[in-house]
């Protein structure tokens, strides 16, 4: 992961995590533990997807000759913030969703920032089991 501070874009986050970077607003946010551990987990989550988007991504390749190298890996890099996007889409539709928050991603990073372990003992796709919880 690569760590850069930007303070341009930033008003109700402290730090947004585009795989390979995590962005920090300011210094004293880069600095906060809890904050690095819960964007470290948002760096697991897009890996975990981007890796399993790829696999099957190119057994449809494979299997039906759809797709180049090229859109294999724009789609499999794309597949994390789309479902990102469509889990927030159907919160902000559900009645109480509480759209970000409630977030299976998010939930599962803020559950978790505070545990230096985490990532260690974390299991692939952690993250669905916050789904709708
Ligand atoms: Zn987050």
């Amino acid at each position: 992961m690569i760590k850069l501070t930007l303070n341009i874009f930033f008003k109700r986050f402290k730090a947004i995590t585009i795989l390979p970077f995590i962005i920090f607003k300011n210094k004293e946010i880069r600095n906060d533990e809890i904050i690095n551990r819960h964007e470290a987990i948002h760096i697991r989550q897009q890996l975990e997807i981007f890796i399993t988007a790829i696999i099957l991504l190119t057994l449809v390749n494979l299997l039906f000759g759809i797709g180049s190298i090229w859109s294999i890996l724009i789609f499999g890099y794309l597949t994390y913030y789309a479902l990102y996007l469509l889990e927030w889409i159907i919160q902000v539709i559900v009645p109480g969703g509480g759209a970000y928050k409630a977030l299976s991603f998010e939930k599962e990073s803020k559950a978790n920032g505070d545990n230096v372990d985490y990532l260690k003992k974390r299991k692939l796709f952690a993250s669905f089991k916050y789904i709708s919880k």
